[in-house]
């Protein structure tokens, strides 16, 4: 699942290709958008901003319209020159946007929609975000204030994966960030004192930012994401694995360097 520095480093990208550009076709190859008339909308008009907030995507053009879009699990988005072979089929884009110089493409991506700027300063979706973790301004003392209003009882690991406590942040840097901290994912918030929070996200942070500036994840390798079974990188112990949360999303920590 593409995680915040995954978006933020597409929307750099989309960004370079978009904005300050006349937009001369959009293409919306789904039927599901076919009565959105996107086309007529937005055709002319030039992209003022391309914003990232946790794992949406924002474009935003001139005239007071912004398109919206959230990859979930399997989306992308892509960017090519005229002629620049695809890196997913064209059967699975639901949104090409055209400038004299490139193609824009969102691939797989289930939420699209256009709004009115208005709207997504009040669509609880974005409004309710909680301080995003790869931003040039993130907030520590927001996050900090977003935990304490959580649950208590709630596992440290689960509630760092819900966006109106902490933007950007997905499965692979929940696990990756708490053993990095030395913290088991498994201990209830009540239990989690304000440096260990601290510690948390100031270790993930910096990695999170030099994905974004570098393009998005790179294979490097994990400590404990996804290695259930195998040996600790550091301790040798056997790496743990099990479903967290109200999404019973797959936690992975070392039972001996988390504590
Ligand atoms: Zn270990």
């Amino acid at each position: 699942m593409p995680e915040g520095d995954a978006i933020h480093s597409a929307a750099r990208r989309v960004g370079a290709a978009l904005v300050g550009r006349a937009i001369v076709e959009i293409e919306t190859p789904q039927p599901r958008h076919a009565m959105d008339h996107w086309p007529e909308r937005l055709e002319g008009r030039t992209v003022r901003a391309v914003d990232a907030r946790g794992k949406h995507l924002l474009i935003r053009f001139d005239g007071g319209l912004t398109l919206h879009s959230h990859l979930r699990m399997r989306g992308a988005w892509g960017v090519y020159r005229h002629g620049q072979r695809w890196r997913r089929s064209p059967r699975r884009a639901w949104l090409v946007i055209r400038t004299a110089d490139h193609e824009v493409v969102q691939f797989d991506g289930p939420v699209l929609e256009l709004m009115t700027d208005a709207r997504t300063r009040f669509d609880q979706r974005i409004a309710r975000l909680g301080p995003d973790l790869v931003a040039d301004d993130f907030d520590e003392s927001r996050f900090l204030a977003r935990l304490r209003e959580d649950d208590p009882a709630r596992g440290i690991g689960d509630a760092l994966l819900d966006q109106r406590n902490l933007a950007g942040v997905g499965n692979v840097w929940k696990s990756e960030g708490c053993f990095l901290a030395g913290i088991d994912p498994w201990r209830r918030l009540a239990d989690i004192e304000r440096d260990e929070a601290l510690a948390l996200v100031r270790e993930i942070r910096p990695l999170m930012r030099q994905s974004a500036a570098r393009g998005g994840p790179s294979d490097v390798e994990a400590w404990v994401y996804n290695r259930a079974g195998l040996p600790c990188r550091r301790c040798g112990t056997r790496i743990r694995s099990r479903g967290q949360g109200d999404d019973n999303r797959t936690t992975y920590w070392c039972p001996r360097c988390q504590v």
